[in-house]
């Protein structure tokens, strides 16, 4: 029984090897191009990123697990059988870092960090108070999965007024519950601040456009840590040029790294972070894929599964 490890490629071997040693140490690991392998052993994969037609030269494959949360450069390959269990990376982690993220950027959002950031550029004496505070101010988040459910949860705890929007309802203390195409624009027209935290899927792909845009509380804020399509920049621009949004916090973008001469980098009302909102470590995310193979082959439901019939 082999573990093929493609997440990181060649360079990144050694330090996945390390702590895959530790947490499975009667696993047979290996390199995802080691020429020592026959492909008949491999039972388990753990990838990012999977040439297409790969996964299919592996009659024996009986699980994969993602390095990573978002799993579009797996399923993009046509071929790979959707019978195969594909498990998406949700270590504590991870949940964690993106809660700690959403509170650091709502506050930033909420005292509006992008126009104190423009102030220290140009040597302004910009004093102004937010509208209202964090008790008052009312977070909207798209997307209530592993990550939107950890991030509301400390919302709740910083004292933001937080609700939260997903495909089926959900029961989080504190939380008040959108749900389906129906609701969204009841959410947005409460939401002070918007947070991303959808998958990228047909669809949710721009689904934050000048319509949707137009129904927020005049003032209102966008965080996006989820796809950078969900947000159709021009229609963002604008509203921020207007003046009818008052900042924009990215973490994800089209391109990334975001290219030195991106217009994104000094825009007035933009802050971007350079897709940090949660990497979880080396070490959790191999214990997490651990935990997984030895659930699987006790037969239990895996968490995190990914489901072709709704593309997340
Ligand atoms: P999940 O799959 O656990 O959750 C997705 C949520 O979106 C669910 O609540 C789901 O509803 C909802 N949803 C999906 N489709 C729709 C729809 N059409 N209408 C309404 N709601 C919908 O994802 P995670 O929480 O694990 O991850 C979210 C995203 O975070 C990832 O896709 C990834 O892009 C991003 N990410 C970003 C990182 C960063 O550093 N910036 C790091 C890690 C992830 P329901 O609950 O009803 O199924």
């Amino acid at each position: 029984m082999s573990l093929l490890i493609e997440a990181d490629r060649e360079e990144g071997y050694a330090g996945w090897h390390d702590v895959f040693r530790q947490v499975m140490p009667t696993m047979d690991i290996h390199w995802w191009n080691d020429p020592q392998v026959d492909p008949q052993d491999v039972e388990y994969v753990f990838c990012f990123d999977p040439e297409p037609g790969r996964l299919t030269t592996f009659p024996n494959l009986r699980l994969i697990c993602a390095a990573s949360v978002g799993v579009e450069r797996i399923v993009r390959d046509p071929s790979w059988s959707r019978l195969i269990p594909l498990v998406r990376m949700g270590c504590q982690e991870t949940t964690a870092q993106m809660a700690d993220y959403v509170a650091w950027a709502c506050l930033s959002a909420h005292r509006n960090l992008p126009r104190i950031l423009q102030a220290r550029d140009s040597g302004q004496w910009d004093k102004f108070t937010p509208a209202a505070v964090v008790a008052n101010r009312r977070v909207g988040i798209l997307g209530m999965g592993s990550l939107g459910g950890a991030a509301a949860k400390m919302l709740t705890k910083v004292g933001f007024k937080t609700a939260g929007w997903s495909r089926t309802r959900k029961s989080i203390p504190g939380v008040e519950s959108f749900a389906g195409p129906d609701e969204l624009d009841a959410l947005l027209r409460q939401s002070d601040i918007v947070v991303c935290l959808m998958p990228g899927t047909p669809d949710t792909m721009g689904i934050l456009n000048a319509e949707r845009l137009a129904l927020l509380p005049s003032g209102a804020s966008i965080i996006n840590v989820a796809r950078s399509g969900h947000v159709v920049m021009p229609d963002l621009i604008a509203a921020l040029e207007s003046g009818r949004l008052s900042c924009a916090i990215l973490d994800v973008f089209d391109k990334e790294p975001l290219p030195a001469d991106s217009f994104l980098w000094k825009q007035p009302g933009v802050l971007v972070t350079s897709h940090l909102a949660s990497t979880a470590s080396q070490r959790s995310r191999a214990q997490y894929a651990s935990d997984i193979i030895a659930a699987f082959e006790r037969g239990e439901e895996l968490p995190n599964r990914y489901d072709p019939e709704h593309g997340y």
